[in-house]
C-alpha cells in the first residue's frame, strides 16, 4: 500500500514539474526544429522531451509487469501447443514450442527480478488462452512474436532508455531479440507444414538460462546476445 501512494507521490511530483515549466515557458515559447534548437542551445530534443525521466520510470514499471503478464501467458500457451503439436504427430513442431515457452520463462524471470530490485512485486494470475489445431497456433504465435518484436519491445526500450533504467534495458533488450529469433523460427515451422516437410525441421533445441536465446542447432561457445557460456543452455527435445 505503502508504495502505491509513493508512486502515486511519485506521479503527481512529476505532473506538477511538467505542469509548472509548461506555465514558466509556454506563453513565449514556440517549438522550433531539433536541428535549430540544437545550434542554439547545444540541447538535443531528446533531453527536453515532453517526457520526464519520473514519467518514463513510472512507465517502465507498467511496461515491465504488462512485459511479465505477457512472457507468462506466451511459456504457458506455447507448453500447451507444443502438447497439441505432439498429439498431432509433429513432433519438431512440439519440440520448438516447448524451447520457447522456456524461453519465454525466462524472460518472465528477468523482468520480474527488474522489478523486485525496485521493490515491485508481481502479482500471479492464470493466463487466459486457447488452443486450436497446430497450423492456427503457429498463426498466433507468429502473430505473437511479431507484435512484442515489432512493436511491444522496441516502444518498452525506447521508454526505459529515457529513464535511464539500465537493468530494464538489459531484460528487455533480451527478450526483445529472442522474440525476433523465434518470429522467424515459427515462420519456418509454419512453411515446413504447409509443404509437408515437418520431419526436416530440427528435433533439438538450446536456450540460454540467462537471457532466453533460442538456436535450433548445436550453439556456439558463448550465447550471441549476452555472452553465457554454453554449457549453461538448456538442451530441448
Ligand atoms: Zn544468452
Amino acid at each position: 500500500m505503502n508504495r502505491r501512494v509513493a508512486r502515486l507521490a511519485v506521479a503527481l511530483i512529476s505532473g506538477w514539474i511538467l505542469f509548472s515549466s509548461c506555465n514558466n515557458s509556454g506563453s513565449t515559447m514556440k517549438l522550433k526544429d531539433p536541428a535549430t534548437e540544437q545550434a542554439e542551445t547545444g540541447v538535443s530534443r531528446k533531453t527536453i522531451t515532453a517526457e520526464s525521466p519520473a514519467v518514463a520510470k513510472e512507465k517502465t514499471i507498467d511496461n515491465l509487469l504488462a512485459a511479465c503478464n505477457g512472457e507468462t501467458t506466451a511459456s504457458a500457451k506455447y507448453a500447451a501447443y507444443s502438447k497439441k503439436a505432439e498429439q498431432q504427430g509433429f513432433h519438431q513442431i512440439a519440440i520448438l514450442f516447448s524451447a520457447v515457452s522456456a524461453a519465454e520463462k525466462i524472460h518472465y524471470g528477468n523482468h520480474k527480478a527488474v522489478l523486485e530490485q525496485s521493490g515491485i512485486k508481481t502479482v500471479p494470475f492464470n493466463p487466459e488462452f486457447t488452443v486450436k489445431s497446430t497450423m492456427e497456433n503457429l498463426q498466433d504465435a507468429i502473430k505473437g512474436e511479431t507484435y512484442v518484436a515489432t512493436a511491444m519491445y522496441p516502444e518498452f526500450l525506447k521508454i526505459a532508455d529515457e529513464a535511464g533504467n539500465q537493468m530494464a534495458i538489459l531484460s528487455l533488450n533480451y527478450a526483445f531479440k529472442t522474440e525476433k529469433k523465434h518470429r522467424v523460427m515459427f515462420e519456418n515451422a509454419l512453411a515446413a507444414l504447409e509443404n509437408n516437410t515437418v520431419k526436416s525441421l530440427s528435433a533439438m533445441y538450446y536456450v540460454c538460462a540467462t537471457c532466453g536465446n533460442t538456436y535450433d542447432a548445436a550453439p556456439p561457445q558463448r550465447c550471441g546476445i549476452c555472452m553465457t557460456g554454453s554449457e549453461k543452455f538448456i538442451k530441448i527435445n
